[in-house]
């Protein structure tokens, strides 16, 4: 007998064509599905409208294996953060940052698509940590049911979710897609697609494939107005210069209709990237882009390098953007004392890259941060 499918891993058309296949009609997964994602249902027994033909098949080839929590953790600012271990042994993290303005409540769940990643862009954490392989949709999806799971305890559930933890998402391609299919099917999660967002460091062949398939929302991690400065912030910016990237991102909008508009992500470090000079030239990079722009002060970790700018840079430059016209939002830490903070997610990979060994190397023998992003770029060259 071969071994059951994860539940978990398939969206409706991937449902509906393996039950299909077994011999049962195509509706059956619409109905299987709403046990499940509406009713939190999965002992087959109880799927009363299923036949009982069809409980034995289901009972025997299919499962709902989830991630493991090994950790979890809340902040003072209500922020909690969950370490699961995946069915390889590897660690990855997932955080919720739950806001509440004007009497609504906003659960936002920024969920792991990779263990690690294999960017390696120069002032993120998860980056140096190498990378051990891809996450499975189930793996993905459970991390949204995790967070269900402890939200439901006040009524509440996931309503944002972002591809912003571990890994570059899209280098993950069908899983993640899946898996967003999944938070946006009414069949599931039902969440509207301008409330689950794919955040790329810039994939552009990737971003292109996306056009047809999925409609969901597209957030660029730029972090930099011109290819010098990204070149050495993004390494994958050689490859996909900022031109080219803001070209296909254009067209992704366009294709979802005139009322899109995309998210910048930019990261503020001190004395690299948050002169008022880039702010400009990022305005004029931007000028004919539908987008917002999102501020984010540069979160230290050990050995980074960089530093997060003042409280006043930060205004300085977000002023820039806003006169010139961008709706331009700063983030504001949260969950630092967790280590849930952006750019501070790690888990625990088992580092295929032998990156992080090389990483500790440099920082022992005393190299600056330069000079080991220099020779980071040899290496990736
Ligand atoms: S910023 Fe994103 S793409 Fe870059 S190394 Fe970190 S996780 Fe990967």
């Amino acid at each position: 007998m071969s071994e059951p499918i994860n539940f978990y891993d398939l969206n409706q058309n991937g449902l509906t064509e393996f039950v299909v296949a077994a011999g049962h009609q195509k509706f059956r997964a619409k109905q299987l599905m709403k046990w499940v994602y509406h009713q939190g249902i999965t002992e087959f027994s109880a799927m009363t409208d299923l036949s009982l033909a069809m409980r034995a098949w289901l009972a025997e080839s299919v499962c709902f294996d989830l991630p493991e929590v090994v950790h979890h953790a809340v902040s003072k600012d209500g922020t909690a953060k969950w370490v699961v271990r995946l069915a390889s042994g590897n660690c990855v993290e997932t955080v919720l940052i739950p806001e509440k303005s004007e009497g609504r409540v906003r659960n936002t769940l920024c969920v792991s698509s990779q263990v690690g990643c294999m960017l390696d862009c120069t002032f993120c954490s998860t980056g140096k940590q190498g990378f051990n392989g891809n996450l499975s949709t189930a793996e993905i999806i459970g991390q949204v049911l995790i967070a269900n799971q402890m939200l439901a305890e006040r009524n509440e559930a996931v309503t944002n979710i972002v591809f912003m933890g571990m890994g570059e998402p899209l280098l993950n391609y069908e899983a993640v897609m899946a898996a967003a299919d999944l938070m946006m099917d009414d069949f599931a999660f039902g969440l509207s697609k301008r409330r689950v967002t794919v955040s790329t460091a810039g994939l552009v062949p990737a971003i292109h494939e996306m056009m047809g398939r999925t409609d969901m929302s597209l957030a660029v991690s730029l972090h930099a107005p011109n290819d010098e400065l990204r070149n050495g912030l993004v390494p994958l910016n050689r490859k996909y210069p900022i031109k080219e990237l803001i070209r296909v991102c254009s067209d992704y909008i366009e294709s979802l209709g005139e009322r899109r508009s995309m998210t910048i992500e930019y990261t503020l470090m001190d004395g690299v990237n948050d002169k008022l000079s880039h702010a400009h030239e990022l305005a004029e990079l931007l000028a004919n882009v539908r987008c917002k722009i999102n501020l984010i002060p540069f979160n230290p970790f050990p050995g980074s390098g960089f530093k997060r700018p003042s409280m006043n840079r930060v205004r300085a430059f977000q002023t820039v953007l806003m006169q010139r016209g961008f709706a331009t939002m700063l983030r504001t830490t949260r969950g630092d004392d967790i280590d849930a903070a952006c750019g501070q997610l790690v888990g625990q990979v088992q580092d295929r890259t032998q990156r992080q060994a090389r990483y500790r190397e440099h920082l022992k023998a005393g190299r600056t941060a330069a000079q080991t992003r220099r020779i980071a770029a040899k290496e990736l060259a």
